[in-house]
């Protein structure tokens, strides 16, 4: 598209509108979350990624993530609701890191979730870990797509790329991302009643600990 555009405007045969620099520009923008994307899960890979892994208090974090995320939600007329128990525990995390995945679980509730609906992003206490869940009323997803989400490049509608946005890296980053941390991440879902992702992360032995590198 970029390359055919650009072609285009060099030879004179499309003159460069708003409408057309402005799908290119689109490209452009998606061309290069891909890029960053590839260039984390090749990190993760070669068990390059690095966490900077501290006592972190987890409820801060997750109101932090949805306030960032919550105006583009009302923008699209749905509701985000948190429900975070008092006392939650401090947790061992790289609060970036987890920051990135609730960021993605909440772009893609968003994403397939119709105006009107709901978003609730809650947290629990699990003995020695915190479960964090995002779930939607949205679409949801097909019993026999369940299995793949996780996998790199894998959307469950090839055709609506350009509408709900990524390259079906976000979930298996997310994975990544998680299981660095020692959780696990998990999907739930009803086909037009929504889903349900939920991911562990680990409570802190210690608050006073320092940051910790983990290779
Ligand atoms: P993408 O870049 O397509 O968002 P992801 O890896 O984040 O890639 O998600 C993979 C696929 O899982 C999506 O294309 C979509 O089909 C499905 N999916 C993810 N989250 C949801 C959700 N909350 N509701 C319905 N489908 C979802």
């Amino acid at each position: 598209n970029v390359q055919g555009y650009l072609e285009a405007f060099k030879d004179g045969v499309v003159q460069p509108n708003r409408a057309a620099i402005d799908s290119v520009h689109e490209e452009v923008v998606l061309l290069s979350q891909l890029v960053n994307d590839l260039q984390e899960l090749a990190t993760a890979d070669a068990g390059e990624l690095k966490l900077v892994i501290q006592p972190e208090e987890i409820s801060l974090v997750i109101n932090r993530t949805v306030s960032a995320t919550k105006a583009q939600a009302n923008a699209k007329g749905l509701s985000v609701v948190t429900e975070l128990p008092d006392g939650l525990p401090f947790c061992a995390i790289d609060s970036h890191r987890i920051n990135q995945v609730l960021h993605n679980l909440l772009d893609n509730a968003v994403a397939h979730t119709p105006s009107g609906g709901a978003i609730t992003v809650s947290a629990i206490r699990q003995d020695k870990w915190v479960e964090v869940a995002v779930s939607d009323t949205g679409e949801g997803i097909p019993p026999n797509e369940l299995p793949n989400i996780f996998e790199r490049f894998y959307r469950v509608d090839k055709s609506r790329a350009r509408a709900t946005g990524g390259h079906g890296l976000g979930l298996t980053i997310a994975r990544r991302l998680v299981e660095a941390h020692g959780g696990k991440i998990e999907a739930r879902s009803e086909p037009g009643k929504g889903s349900r992702f939920h991911f562990t992360v680990p409570v802190a032995d210690d608050r006073s600990h320092d940051a910790v590198q983990i290779d």
